[in-house]
């Protein structure tokens, strides 16, 4: 499938914040947000004023961004979202978490978002001692994520792992280092999920 291969520095100066895609480097100084002012590309201060659609559309594009989707991907859990009980915009931000992908990341064994698709991918990954190599699998409340036998050595898990004290491991996840597992107690109540997100706004986009 399409992905993006250019510069993710790029699509955090894009939507003006950090996005936390490249990893440890994202809380460094060394940050390209951190270090360089305005959007990327020549006419970086004419790009006008913003409309209602432009701002929604860029909250959008932010969401999916930060959990590295494609629009059609996006949009499919969105109709997920939009067909389930309760708040159509926190529906979607618990689908998006609930991915192996995110799962993975958020336990620490991965430093982004990206790089946890790549273990996921590459098949190094068991949920529930069964293995699992599609990203887009959502992982439930009381399922356990570890890393298969022969994939506990390799250095980017553990090189990941020593940033969490760092990235931080969040309260809804279970983390033993020592065993490689992680247990998911829940899944995120909006309130918890601290990264600023107007997913009202993609709900208003959507709805159009
Ligand atoms: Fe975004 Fe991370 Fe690059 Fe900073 S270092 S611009 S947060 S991807």
């Amino acid at each position: 499938m399409a992905r993006y291969c250019g510069s993710v520095c790029r699509l955090c100066r894009r939507e003006g914040e950090k996005l936390f895609l490249k990893g440890d480097r994202c809380y460094t100084n060394k940050c390209a947000i951190e270090r360089r002012e305005g959007q990327p590309g020549q006419h970086t201060k004419a790009r006008g004023k913003f409309s209602e659609y432009k701002i929604q559309l860029r909250e959008k594009q932010k969401i999916k961004r930060i959990y590295g989707l494609l629009e059609k991907q996006f949009r499919g859990m969105f109709k997920i979202a939009d067909n389930m009980k309760g708040v159509t915009g926190t529906n979607l931000l618990r689908i998006l978490e609930s991915r192996l992908d995110n799962m993975v990341y958020r336990s620490g064994f991965a430093g982004s978002r990206a790089q946890a698709r790549q273990l996921v991918t590459h098949g190094h990954l068991l949920v529930n001692g069964k293995p699992v190599d599609i990203c887009s699998y959502r992982v439930k409340p009381g399922d356990v994520i570890s890393i298969k036998e022969k994939s506990k050595e390799l250095t980017k898990i553990a090189e990941s792992l020593n940033g969490v004290e760092v990235r931080k491991v969040p309260e809804w996840i279970e983390l033993n280092k020592g065993e490689l597992q992680a247990v998911i107690r829940d899944l995120p109540a909006r309130d918890q999920l601290t990264h600023p997100m107007k997913e009202q706004l993609v709900v208003e986009l959507y709805s159009k």
